[in-house]
């Protein structure tokens, strides 16, 4: 049986219109329940407004201006008609849907005799505009929209042209869809737990969903690790004085590693192939030819998946470089020229697949042993480096001795038994110790932007202060934890309103959860994480993190300072309620 778009389309519709996330499970998990294992991937990619795994980098790639052209070609209108539109308006997805008419002109005998647009169909179009590359390619991927546009109604226009633009932002999350998986096939949400494994290990929501339908519950937990499929990294929790590492690691035994200021690189190696991927899970082989080479030569191993963090190093000084030195090189265009400029050292600390065999489950000193067994170590790929100990005090020399070589501080794991590698979870199996910790007071959160309050006097025409959400990983919701007004370069500021136009909402986001007090003068899609600093954390009638409802109280962050933008982080990788929570709790 296959599946209507414009059924699709009026579910996108009612997911816009609601604001609480438990509806929105409803609302998804009805949809699901019609679904059909041919199609329920892809109605997963399509809600998360992607056309595939996040990690396959198959991006529909129609800038704005595009679609724009492909709604005029549509509507039989004039570019600057519906840019003139769009101006007043500001939204694609309404001009697509008010302008268009069935049977305008200049398409009509493309209309395919108006057969109705069917979800696979959509996709399939979608990825065919993907995909084609070259001459002519603009236009090409101009008219396959147009015509489906052309085809559609109302709604189903407003959904197209929008996931063309990759402007979709229902607000529905991964964590969001899982609940609804299971609320469909499983009867509750409270069964989310083994699809959730599943999607850490194989980040791929599409494949877990069809498993289900197809093999069921049984299918699902036998989905494991693949090579070149990234698997979600594990984190790290944190604690406010460096003595509670003893108290929170379940092991005596503790392997205190250098905490390099880089980026998180997962290596794939598949033969002569290797992928690399963030801690977004993006594949950004191609930012990182050097690594690729350094991998393939220092990885004895046929195949092996391989976590580490990528760091900017002066090889002539012998010193390490900042994070931000290294951002640079995430560019598309003179890679191989900021590789020569800007050369990285690889760092792997853990082995999570060997030639066939998945070492997640396992121990981390075996991890970390076989690890060892398949590196040939060269300047450019060293293992981290560690001390492992059950002392304390050595503890704490080694962390001087990592601040003294200019590192971010170090990460504390677990060697237990039990210390087996928790993909996309963040426990106390690890734990990071940065210098900012110990002085008391300044501490750095990772923030998800979710509204703005309008500026005044000098900051008139731009935004006073953001509001800001930590991330409650429990009930995938943002709560808001801080009014973030100071930090900003008046460049910065100006920047502000364009910056985040793209997230703009004109009511509460559904994964927002703020107290009735909090009334921003803006709205956004949780989507932008920023870095703060912050002097204290307090209780606060107004913002909701944590919310204690006896006491009518949540917690809030004093004097927060912007750093800077992270865009290497996801949303849900903000720093967590919790996190917060432990943090006040001291
Ligand atoms: P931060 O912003 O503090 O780096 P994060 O939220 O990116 O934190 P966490 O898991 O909380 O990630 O902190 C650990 C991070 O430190 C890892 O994600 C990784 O990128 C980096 N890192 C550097 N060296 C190591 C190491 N030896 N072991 C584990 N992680 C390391």
């Amino acid at each position: 049986m296959r599946l209507l778009f414009s059924k699709l389309a009026e579910t996108f519709q009612e997911l816009e219109e609601t604001s609480s996330q438990t509806a929105m499970v409803e609302i998804l998990s009805a949809l699901f329940q019609e679904a059909t294992s041919q199609n329920i991937d892809k109605l997963c990619f399509l809600a998360l407004g992607q056309i595939a795994p996040g990690y396959e980098d198959v991006k529909i790639g129609m800038a704005e201006r595009m679609v724009r052209s492909s709604i005029a070609l549509a509507a039989g209108k004039s570019d600057e008609e519906i840019d003139r539109r769009l101006r007043a308006v500001g939204d694609l997805g309404t001009i697509a849907a008010k302008v268009i008419r069935i049977g305008t002109p200049r398409l009509t005998q493309d209309l395919a005799l108006k057969k109705k647009l069917e979800v696979e169909e959509v996709l399939t179009g979608l990825r065919q505009i993907a995909a084609v590359e070259g001459k002519g390619s603009q236009e090409l991927k101009k008219k396959k929209l147009a015509a489906m546009l052309a085809r559609g109604n109302h709604t189903e226009r407003k959904y197209l042209a929008r996931l063309a633009a990759g402007q979709m932002r229902l607000g529905v999350g991964e964590m969001t869809l899982l609940d609804s998986l299971a609320t469909a096939f499983l009867g509750s949400k409270k069964e989310r737990s083994p699809l959730e494994k599943a999607y850490n290990l194989s980040s791929d929501i599409g494949h877990v969903s069809k498993t289900l339908m197809e093999s069921g519950l049984e299918g699902v937990k036998k989905i494991g690790i693949a090579v070149n499929r990234p698997i979600r990294p594990m984190l790290s929790q944190r604690v406010s004085h460096l003595s509670q590492i003893r108290e929170k690691i379940p092991s005596r035994l503790v392997s205190a590693e250098e905490k390099y200021d880089g980026e998180r690189i997962q290596a794939h190696k598949d033969n002569g192939r290797v992928r690399l991927f963030s801690r977004r899970l993006s594949d950004v082989t191609s930012h990182f030819p050097d690594i690729v080479k350094h991998v393939r030569e220092s990885v004895t191993a046929r195949k092996a998946i391989i976590d580490g963090e990528a760091v900017a190093y002066d090889f002539e000084k012998d010193m390490y470089r900042p994070f931000q030195k290294l951002m640079r090189r995430r560019r598309k265009y003179d890679v191989e020229l900021f590789a020569r400029e800007i050369p990285v050292k690889y760092k792997p600390f853990d082995l999570l697949y060997l030639d066939g065999e998945e070492y997640v489950d396992r121990s981390y000193p075996r991890r970390r042993e076989q690890l060892e067994k398949i590196l040939l170590v060269s300047k450019y790929v060293e293992p981290a480096g560690r001390k492992v100990t059950e002392d304390l005090d050595e503890i704490e020399e080694f962390f001087q001795d990592c601040v003294q070589k200019g590192l971010e501080g170090i990460v504390c794991k677990s060697c237990g038994e039990d210390s087996v590698y928790r993909a996309g979870a963040r426990e106390w199996l690890w734990i990071k110790w940065k210098p900012d910790y110990s002085a008391e007071l300044s501490d750095t959160f990772d923030l998800a932007v979710v509204g703005a309050f309008s500026g005044r006097g000098k900051r008139g025409g731009t935004y006073g202060a953001l509001l800001c959400a930590a991330y409650d990983d429990k009930r995938d919701v943002f709560q808001t934890v801080t009014n973030l007004g100071s930090g900003f370069t008046d460049e910065d500021l100006a920047g502000l309103p364009e910056k985040l136009a793209s997230a703009r909402k004109d009511r509460e986001p559904a994964r927002v959860d703020t107290t009735v007090q909090m009334k921003p003068d803006f709205w956004f899609e949780p989507e932008y994480v920023l870095e703060v600093r912050a002097s204290e954390i307090t209780k606060s009638p107004v913002h909701s993190c944590g919310w204690d409802a006896e006491e009518k109280k949540g917690l809030a962050l004093r004097f927060p300072r912007f750093m800077m933008w992270r865009p290497e982080k996801s949303v849900e990788q903000a720093t967590t309620v919790n996190e917060i929570r432990q943090m006040h709790k001291g």
